[in-house]
C-alpha cells in the first residue's frame, strides 16, 4: 500500500508553510475582478488560497508564458579592442516547485506536455530542469461539472496520471496518497498523521465520484474520423462559424505547448540581448504567417481544423493518446461557448449525418 496520511482543513496551511521551506508553493488563489477567477500564485505563509479548481491551469510551472533561453553579450579584450567574445548564457531558469491542489485533468496536462519535450529525439533542457524540480499534489474531484469531461478522453475525476500525490476531501479532512516516490517522500517528510486506516474512506469517496459522470460516449474512433474531415473545409467552416480568433482556448489550456521564439536586444554591442520563448496561440491569424507574408491558415476554419486535429488525431497518432485532457476550460472561458466536444462528435457522427 502507499504512503497515506491525513491533514484536517485548518491543518493545510501549516502542511503548505512546511512545503514552502524547500521549495515555492504554488496554491490556487481567488482574483476578485471583472470576471472572478481563481489562478496559481505563489504562497507564503498567511496568504489566502482556496481549493476551487483554477480557471487557469499552472502549465507555467513548467512552461512559463515567456522565458530566456539564451541571453548573450559582445566582450572586447581590454588588452586588445579588436579581440570580441561573445558571452553565451543558456542556463535553464527552475525552482524547486510543488503544485498544491492541481486536478486530475491538469495533472494529466504535465504528462502530455513530457511525451514531446521529454520523450522525442531531443529532450527540452529548459522544461526537463523544471518538470524535475516539480512535485504535484493533485485534489480528486468528488463529483463533475457540465464542461469537464475527463472520462471521455482516459482520464477521470482521481486519474493518478502526472500527480506525485493524490489528495481526497473526506468528512472532516483530506487524505493524501503517493502516487510516485516523490510523493512518497514528501509526505514521510511532512509530519502529518498516518491516514492508512481512512484508505477504504477514501476509495468510497472516489468511487462515488465516478458516479456522479454522465456516461462518455465511445472516442476510440474519433482519431481516424477527425483525419477522415481533414479536406472537408465546409465542416471545418460550419463547426468554427461564431469563433473570434481569441485565442482564449490555447492559452487556458493545459495541454497546449506551441511558442514562438523572438530575439531581443543587440547582437552586434557589449549590450547585448536575449532570445525568448513564449507562448504562443494556433488559432491566430499571425501563426502559420511566414517571412514572405504567405499564410497557410489564414481562414479561421483551417485554424480549428489544425486545433482539433492535433488534439484528437495526430498527437494520438504519435503518441497513442489524446492530448486533450477533458478540463473543459476551453469551453467555459470561450465568449461565443464553442465546445470542442461538439466538434469531435460531429465528425464521429458525420457518415451517420450524411446518410
Ligand atoms: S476561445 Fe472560442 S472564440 Fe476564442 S479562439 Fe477559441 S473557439 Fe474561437
Ligand atoms: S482542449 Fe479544452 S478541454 Fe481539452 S485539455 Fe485543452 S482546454 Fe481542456
Amino acid at each position: 500500500m502507499s504512503i497515506t496520511r491525513f491533514v484536517k482543513p485548518e491543518g493545510l496551511p501549516a502542511f503548505l508553510a512546511h512545503l514552502s521551506k524547500e521549495a515555492r508553493v504554488l496554491a490556487p488563489v481567488v482574483k476578485p475582478a471583472d470576471k472572478r477567477s481563481v489562478i496559481f500564485e505563489p504562497w507564503k505563509e498567511g496568504k489566502e488560497f482556496t481549493l476551487e479548481k483554477a480557471t487557469v491551469p499552472a502549465k507555467a510551472a513548467v512552461l512559463p508564458q515567456c522565458e530566456t533561453l539564451v541571453s548573450y553579450r559582445k566582450v572586447k579584450d581590454p588588452a586588445n579592442p579588436q579581440n570580441v567574445k561573445l558571452e553565451l548564457d543558456d542556463t535553464p531558469q527552475a525552482e524547486t516547485t510543488v503544485v498544491f491542489a492541481a486536478r486530475p485533468c491538469d495533472a494529466r496536462g504535465y504528462a502530455t506536455l513530457d511525451r514531446p519535450y521529454l520523450q522525442g529525439p531531443i529532450a527540452d533542457p529548459y522544461y526537463k530542469a523544471r518538470r524535475e524540480k516539480l512535485t504535484v499534489i493533485t485534489l480528486t474531484c468528488n463529483s463533475g461539472c457540465n464542461t469537464c469531461f475527463c472520462h471521455w478522453v482516459g482520464g477521470g475525476p482521481s486519474s493518478p496520471e502526472g500527480s506525485d500525490i493524490l489528495m481526497t476531501e473526506l468528512k472532516d479532512g483530506y487524505i493524501l496518497q503517493g502516487i510516485t516516490p516523490k510523493g512518497d517522500a514528501l509526505l514521510e517528510g511532512s509530519g502529518l498523521d498516518d491516514g492508512a486506516d481512512r484508505f477504504k474512506e477514501m476509495e468510497d469517496v472516489r468511487k462515488a465520484a465516478w458516479g456522479t459522470l454522465v456516461k462518455a460516449p465511445n472516442l476510440k474512433d474519433a482519431p481516424a474520423k477527425v483525419a477522415a474531415k481533414f479536406t472537408d473545409v465546409d465542416f471545418w467552416t460550419r463547426e468554427t462559424d461564431r469563433c473570434l480568433s481569441c485565442g482564449a482556448c490555447t492559452y487556458f489550456c493545459p495541454t497546449c505547448y506551441c511558442f514562438n521564439i523572438t530575439d531581443e536586444g543587440e547582437a552586434t554591442s557589449e549590450k547585448g540581448g536575449r532570445r525568448l520563448r513564449s507562448w504562443d496561440n494556433c488559432m491566430s491569424s499571425l501563426f502559420t504567417r511566414e517571412a514572405s507574408g504567405h499564410n497557410t491558415r489564414v481562414e479561421k476554419a483551417l485554424r480549428m481544423r489544425n486545433r482539433v486535429s492535433h488534439k484528437f488525431s495526430t498527437y494520438p497518432e504519435n503518441w497513442g493518446t489524446f492530448s486533450c485532457n477533458g478540463c473543459g476550460r476551453c469551453i467555459s472561458n470561450c465568449p461565443v461557448s464553442l465546445d470542442i466536444r461538439q466538434i469531435v462528435l460531429d465528425a464521429i457522427n458525420a457518415d451517420k449525418a450524411a446518410k
